[in-house]
């Protein structure tokens, strides 16, 4: 087994775990004996594959980014989940889980959302299933993210605004979990990311594996070699890179280079770099990284980017940064903004302001003109236009 997988406590070294309230213990007991076994399934496996084919579009294609190659010095390749249903790689998730919860005889979906991407994911595969869907949303994210709550209701969901803490992700990952306290029974708490108590850091990050099994298989077709120099990818709770690094942990000719969201600067109040900034603590029922007071009161993230605004880091995260497996920029948001309007005017490709602080990491690491570099675009930027057209003047100089 390997040293960067979860051990049979469901701990990443340190980290990880399930510190959950009582109430809990008997839900998190059964997801973790059920949950390899319905994954490794044929019938599972037969069905997810089926839905990521023809529902999803997979396999998401991995294109040779010319312009960008030149400027970078190297052979950069994006894998582009952007191009996925509903517009990022969240629905690779989504999918997985909820064939999960049908598996386990579960009939209600809830979960968490801050921008509201990883609630559109789900009810979009709760009306896909027919299932009942609640989401949890803080209030200032439900006044400013009012596009993706009209879609989410669209599809059917009931959005539940929360208005305990600052009213962003965090207290929203504290209402579902509170929620699935009432209804342990017929609940299926659907996490968004590789962050919550064990499994469900595991369950994620097994479903996200399909963008590195493709990598594997696109690279070998395009360069006749199946593995990348670099891998690049933006980590919020950790999902998309979690993903893309996958099946290449083990591969040490990989080096792996991801970007936090630095804010307005790590060396500031306003900042979600967790790893730069973080400490141990714990946070939505598992121990990691966390950014806390020193007594232990957990400070609001700050960055430009919705999808990345979370005081935590998922456990596999805190770990691998830990052993030095992974590398960990903290991409500040006029940086990532600069860049994603550089994507866009040399590929012609508006990808999510997420995505971006992925593409600002290519600047501040060293390639020499034969590294094959893979970089995973997240998501698409047709939610951030407004965000976008605010900084035009990062677009200057292009
Ligand atoms: C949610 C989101 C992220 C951050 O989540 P991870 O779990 O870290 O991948 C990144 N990019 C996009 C486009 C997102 O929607």
């Amino acid at each position: 087994m390997s040293k960067y997988q979860i051990d049979e406590n469901g701990f990443f070294g340190q980290y990880g775990g399930a510190y959950v309230p009582e109430i809990l213990y008997k839900c998190v007991t059964e997801l973790q004996q059920a949950y390899r076994p319905i994954l490794e399934s044929e019938e599972f496996q037969r069905e997810y594959r089926a839905l990521l084919k023809d529902y999803v579009g997979r396999p998401s294609p991995l294109y040779h980014a010319r312009r960008m190659s030149e400027k970078y010095g190297c052979r950069l390749y994006l894998k582009r989940e952007d191009l996925n249903h509903t517009g990022a790689h969240k629905i690779n998730n989504t999918i997985g889980q909820i064939l999960l919860a049908r598996a386990m005889g579960k009939t209600r979906i809830i979960a968490e959302t801050g921008a509201g991407q990883h609630g559109v994911a789900t009810a979009t595969v709760c009306a896909l299933m027919g299932m009942k869907c609640e989401i949890f949303m803080g209030k200032t994210d439900v006044d400013r993210q009012h596009a993706n709550v009209e879609r989410m209701k669209m599809l059917g969901a009931t959005v539940h605004p929360v208005t305990t803490g600052n009213m962003t992700l965090s207290d929203a990952c504290s209402a579902a979990i509170r929620d699935w306290c009432c209804h342990p029974k017929d609940t299926f708490y659907l996490v968004g990311s590789t962050m919550g108590p064990h499994p469900y850091p595991d369950i994620v990050a097994r479903l996200q594996s399909i963008i590195s099994e493709e990598i594997r298989q696109q690279l070998e077709e395009k360069t006749g070699r199946n593995y990348p120099d670099y891998l690049i990818a933006c980590i919020g709770g950790g999902s998309n890179a979690a993903g893309t690094i996958w099946h290449y942990l083990d591969d040490t000719r990989v080096k792996i280079y991801l970007a936090e969201a630095g804010g307005e600067g790590i060396d500031t109040d306003r900042t979600a770099a967790t790893i730069h900034c973080g400490t141990e603590g714990i946070i939505h029922g598992a121990r990691t990284l966390v950014m806390q007071t020193d007594d232990g009161q957990i400070r609001e993230a700050f960055t430009v980017s919705a999808g990345l605004d979370y005081p935590g880091i998922g456990p596999m995260h805190a770990w691998l940064a830990q052993l030095g497996r992974t590398n960990v920029l903290a991409v500040n948001d006029d940086e990532a903004l600069a860049a994603g309007y550089e994507l866009t005017r040399m590929e012609g490709i508006i990808p999510a302001i997420e995505s971006a602080h992925a593409i600002a990491a290519l600047k501040k690491i060293n390639f020499r003109p034969e590294d094959i570099v893979v970089l995973t675009v997240s998501g698409r930027g047709d939610k951030d236009i407004p965000t976008y057209l605010n900084h035009k003047n990062l677009a200057k100089n292009l």
